[in-house]
């Protein structure tokens, strides 16, 4: 049986569902109104923890349709009020509390310029981010790559169940171990300039085969990864 790879699934997934162009935002919105789309990602990857993204959806256009998805909007905003508007991404209260840390933050210390806070060096901006209420590792690099180009992989829960079914060998088991495993075998493969794209489409893609096949209760059938993987082998012989 062939080894799986960060790198060849990636090619296997792109192959099954083709490109996800991750991270959904919806550029006619900032368009008309003169908006920064990396706000909307970054206030996404908040409201998308212990979420399903249709609950943020819904979070995201009671903002965008009370002109509320800017820095300054959040920052000045009435806790009260943004917990409202972002009911529908579930644990309101905790998250329009974040939201408002963080936009504070940004207008205090970068005066609200998401240029100045994004164009440093990685390791000090995700620091930073980590040291924020509410930010771990999962929302801190999907803020770095979606919103600030940033090459760093985005490690989830279904990266973690894939790693332990194909099995994708991992040295160590913490959210950095898998992290920096993905991108030691991207980096082998892809030139610098395109890691941004492959760590960005590779983690879009781990999410929606997460969500098609490899679920808590995995559909092997038709998985396209079935022929590489042990976990189906066992169940295979288990019947
Ligand atoms: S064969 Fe089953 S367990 Fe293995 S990766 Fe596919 S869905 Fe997951």
């Amino acid at each position: 049986m062939a080894a799986v790879t960060p790198v060849t699934l990636y090619f296997s997934l792109l192959q099954y569902f083709g490109p996800q162009k991750w991270w959904p935002v919806d550029k006619k919105y900032h368009e008309k109104n003169s908006t920064d789309p990396r706000f909307e990602i970054i206030v996404g990857a908040v409201l998308t923890q212990n979420t399903a993204w249709k609950n943020v959806e819904k979070a995201l256009e009671n903002l965008r349709s009370n002109n509320a998805l800017t820095i300054t909007s959040i920052a000045k905003m009435d806790i009260d009020r943004l917990s409202d508007m972002i009911k529908p991404s579930g644990y309101f209260n905790q998250k329009a509390f974040r939201l408002k840390k963080l936009s504070l933050y940004l207008q205090d210390r970068y005066n609200g310029d998401l240029n100045r806070f994004f164009n440093r060096e990685t390791v000090d901006i995700r620091n930073e981010l980590l040291s924020l209420s509410g930010v771990g590792p999962e929302t801190a690099d999907s803020i770095l790559l979606y919103a600030g180009g940033h090459p760093i992989f985005v490690v989830d829960a279904y990266t973690r169940r894939i790693c332990s079914r194909l099995p994708i060998t991992v040295d160590g088991k913490t959210y950095d171990d898998i992290r920096q495993c993905f991108e030691r075998d991207i980096q082998r493969r892809f030139p610098t300039e395109k890691l941004v794209s492959i760590y960005g489409e590779l983690h879009a893609l781990i999410v929606v085969f997460g969500k098609t096949f490899c679920k808590k209760k995995p559909v092997c059938r038709n998985c396209p990864m079935n022929s590489t993987c042990i976990y189906r082998e066992k169940e295979v012989f288990s019947f």
